[in-house]
Parts: C-alpha cells; sequence; structure tokens
C-alpha cells in the first residue's frame, strides 16, 4: 500500500511509480478516497527492491508492505498446522511446556546437576536445561567444559527427560547435534547471527531437533524476532520455539526489560511456540513467579526456567536467579491455574 505525500498523485507522480512498478511485473492500482487517493500495487509486491524504489520517491509518504517478510512462519502459511515437539511432549497443547534447569553445569560437580535434574523432574517440568559451554560478557569467567556435555547426557538417561543446551558456534553445534541434544538453544546474543542461524537449520534439518531462539537483547520489532527464526525454518527445520528473555531494561532493578507482553504479538503473526525465560528476564529468583504468571497470562505455550537444588552452589547465574525445585513444583501448579483460566469463557 503506498501513501503519497499530497492528496493525489499528479499524471507524472504517478507515471514514474508505474514505470517502477512495471520493471518488476507490477501494476498500481489508484483507490479513491473521500478525500485522498491511496495505491496499490498489483502482482508480486514481495520484491525487496522495488520497494525500497518506491520508498525513495520524494512524492511518497510511505510504503506497506502487506505481505509478511517471513513465508514460512506466517500463521497463514503451509506449515500453520505444524506443532512442535520435544521428546514426548507436544509444546503447548494441553497444559504449558515446562524447561528447567541450572544455569551452569559444574563439570567439577556432577552430582549436584544430577540430584538438580531428579528434583526438577519430580517437580513436573517437561524438559531440562544445562549451560555446557556459556557466553559471558566477562572473557576471563567461566566459558564453559566438553565434559559438561557428558554430565547432561547422563541426566537425560537417568530422568528420561529431553534436553536443552546452547551452542554458540559450529564446533558445538556438531558436537551437541551428533550426541542427539534434543533442544539447541541460540541465545540472545547469537540471535541475529544469520550465519550461525542457518547453519542450525542446514543441520538440523528433517530432525526431530527443535531450535528454541532466543529474543536478542537488541532485537526490536516482533517481525524482525520472527525472521530470525525463519532462517532456520527456510533451511528446512520448522521445530522452531520463540523464546522472549528480556531486553535492553528501562526498569532500574530488573536484569532486562521483561517483554513476556510480545507474546499475543508473536501468536498473531505466527504458528510458533512461544516459550517466555522469565529467570533471564528478571535476573532474580523473587520474581520469577511473577513473571511466569505475566507469560501463561499472556498466551505464552510454555516457560524455560533456571532451577537449582542449591542455588548458592551455582557457578553461572544460578545464585541470584535460580529457584529451588519445591517453588518451581508450586510454580507450574500455579501456571497450569493461570493456563486452564485463559479457556474459561
Ligand atoms: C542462559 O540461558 O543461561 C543464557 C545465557 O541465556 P541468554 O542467551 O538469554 O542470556
Ligand atoms: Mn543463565
Amino acid at each position: 500500500m503506498i501513501i503519497p505525500k499530497a492528496n493525489k498523485l499528479s499524471t507524472n507522480e504517478l507515471k514514474e511509480l508505474e514505470a517502477i512498478a512495471s520493471d518488476f511485473e507490477c501494476s498500481i492500482l489508484e483507490i479513491q478516497g473521500h478525500n485522498r487517493c491511496v495505491y496499490a500495487i498489483l502482482g508480486d509486491e514481495g520484491r525487496e527492491v522495488m520497494f525500497k524504489r518506491i520508498a525513495g520517491l520524494s512524492f511518497i509518504s510511505k510504503v506497506e508492505m502487506i505481505e509478511s517478510p517471513y513465508k514460512l512462519m506466517d500463521r497463514r502459511s503451509g506449515l500453520a498446522d505444524h506443532r512442535v515437539q520435544v521428546g514426548k511432549t507436544e509444546v503447548g497443547k494441553e497444559e504449558p511446556f515446562f524447561i528447567a534447569g541450572p544455569c551452569t553445569i559444574d563439570p567439577n560437580n556432577p552430582n549436584l546437576y544430577l540430584e538438580s535434574a531428579h528434583a526438577i523432574k519430580e517437580a513436573g517440568a517437561h524438559a531440562l536445561r544445562g549451560g555446557v559451554w556459556k557466553p559471558r560478557t566477562n572473557p576471563y569467567s567461566y566459558q564453559g567444559d566438553n565434559q559438561s556435555l557428558e554430565i547432561i547426557l547422563q541426566a537425560r538417561e537417568k530422568t528420561g527427560l529431553p534436553i536443552d543446551i546452547e551452542v554458540m558456534d559450529s564446533e558445538q553445534l556438531k558436537l551437541a547435534f551428533d550426541a542427539k541434544v534434543d533442544v539447541l538453544q541460540i541465545g540472545t546474543r547469537n540471535a541475529l547471527n544469520y550465519s550461525l542461524l542457518k547453519e542450525v537449520g542446514k543441520l538440523s534439518a528433517g530432525s526431530d531437533t527443535t531450535v528454541l531462539l532466543k529474543r536478542g537483547r537488541h532485537v526490536g520489532s516482533p517481525n524482525e524476532f520472527i525472521a530470525a527464526a525463519e532462517y532456520i525454518v527456510a533451511e528446512g527445520n520448522p521445530n522452531v520455539m520463540l523464546c522472549p528473555r528480556g531486553t535492553t531494561p528501562h526498569l532500574e532493578g530488573y536484569r532486562n526489560h521483561p517483554d513476556e507482553s510480545i507474546t499475543p504479538l508473536l501468536k498473531n503473526r505466527t504458528w510458533a511456540p512461544v516459550v517466555v525465560d522469565p529467570s533471564h528476564s528478571v535476573g532474580h529468583a523473587d520474581f520469577v513467579l511473577a513473571c511466569s504468571l505475566a507469560a501463561i497470562a499472556y498466551g505464552a505455550d510454555g516457560l524455560c526456567i533456571e532451577s537449582h537444588i542449591d542455588p548458592s552452589k551455582g557457578i553461572g547465574d544460578d545464585p541470584k536467579q535460580a529457584i529451588r525445585p519445591e517453588k518451581l513444583g508450586e510454580l507450574i501448579q500455579s501456571c497450569q491455574a493461570v493456563w486452564k483460566s485463559r479457556y474459561l469463557p
């Protein structure tokens, strides 16, 4: 849809516009309103270059693309009925889907992770998380250890729960994929690393592997977030879950700016499930419950929560933001109640 600066385009302006459209095998339709005219592009209007050329005309105020920039992620695409499954559970079908676990696995204390994993299963989680390799702001902080992959694989074997780990580069991706890690997490720092997103999609194409794509701290619009997921889907893996995890903070006191309210905007545009991470959003164990309830009220299909049997012994974010498995159990029940109330008439 094209909106001119004046009420109507002059004959010469219209000719100029038509000439651009015809270069792309499109035509222009003038729509006359009471006071002013707008113009529609007839044909395949999703051509970015045509769009930019029209937007650059001095007499045009605004050009809006009606066709979505993400063909496969669009809720009207052929994938609209695609359902994402992790292990044996379809995400967000009958109840919220819960991924939980420590931020970071301590390779020197595997039992701490294994005991947390058992308690988290008891609490009712559907999948286990645990950081093997960590994106750390401080280059001298603990960066991860390949040994932790063995620990989380052991936890999967012992609990029967599917596992989620973050991968940041090709080498980690290959190790995790070869180990049949159920959920590959792409963290906030790599949310717009298009080369990595393509690689993830290509390697996992046609497999049961699911990708949990976090919303980058600096990712702006819902469309930018969905378009990032399109990179994975376009390479052949439609098993993606979108994970808002807080953006640049505006409220002093929260680690990030909780962005669970983006959920209905995403769900209006895409079929992909939304799994909110309240732990990184608020960054404080005390606020995780409130953010979780809000996320479910906003329509989230699931949550990814940091939980640890003894947060003070954690070597990642756990001391400040992990909740104990007993609290996780209560949180899961409260979220299930909110979930049910969502469907009340
Ligand atoms: C994490 O899940 O521990 C993590 C580092 O997440 P994010 O990418 O959201 O910061
Ligand atoms: Mn963390």
